[in-house]
This record gives C-alpha cells, structure tokens and sequence, in this order.
C-alpha cells in the first residue's frame, strides 16, 4: 500500500470508530480490503468477529470513487447490527449515511484521496 493509501485508509479507519461509537454500534477493527483477496468483487466486508474490510482500490489498480467508498462505510456498519438486508438494516444503513452527509464525510475523502 502506498504512504498516500495508507494516510487515506487511516482517515477512513478514523471516520468509521467515530460514526461506529455515534450510533452505537460494537466495531473492534478496520482493515483494508487487499487485492487477490477472496473477495475480488466485493466492496467491503463485516465479518462476525465486528471487523470490517474496507476495499480503497480494484485488482488494476484503479481506485474506487469516494461515494463508493462512502456508501460502504455505511453498508458495512449497518450489519454489525444487522447482518439481513434487511427492512432494519437499511433504515441504519440510511441514518449512518445521513450522519456521514452532515459531517461532509464524502467532501472530506475525496479532497483526501485527491491530495498527492
Ligand atoms: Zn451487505
């Protein structure tokens, strides 16, 4: 990962303690989600043990756009209460997402990952 990468997924690591401990939700860790990994067309992932892996970049190399970035923070915290797509879960899934608006969050990664 390179040292712009790494600064960018520490923002976003940041981001996701601080809308996780706002909503109350039990997130334990944030890691980035690699290339050649398992999940080479996912997203993100929550997995049971409340981590989340958070994809920055495609296997090409290309990275993802914030909003897409932004969208997944939100999805991935809203199933370490729910883990349906649920009715529940995205009524969460829309209040974190209306939390993150209100801070500028998609503003604030995208003046990140555009700063060399
Ligand atoms: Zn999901």
């Amino acid at each position: 990962m390179s040292p712009q990468d790494a600064r960018t997924f520490k923002f976003i690591e940041s981001q996701m303690f601080l809308f996780a401990r706002g909503n109350w939700l039990p997130l334990k860790r944030v890691l980035p989600l690699y290339r050649k990994s398992r999940f080479e067309s996912t997203y993100g992932v929550c997995d049971p043990t409340k981590g989340i892996f958070i994809r920055i970049r495609w296997d090409n190399g290309r990275p993802l756009h914030a909003y897409a970035i932004v969208d997944t923070m939100a999805h991935e915290l809203a199933h370490l209460r729910f883990l349906a797509h649920s009715p529940n879960w995205f009524r969460l899934h829309s209040r974190i997402l209306l939390c993150m608006s209100q801070s500028n969050l998609f503003q604030r990664l995208k003046r990140r990952m555009n700063t060399k």
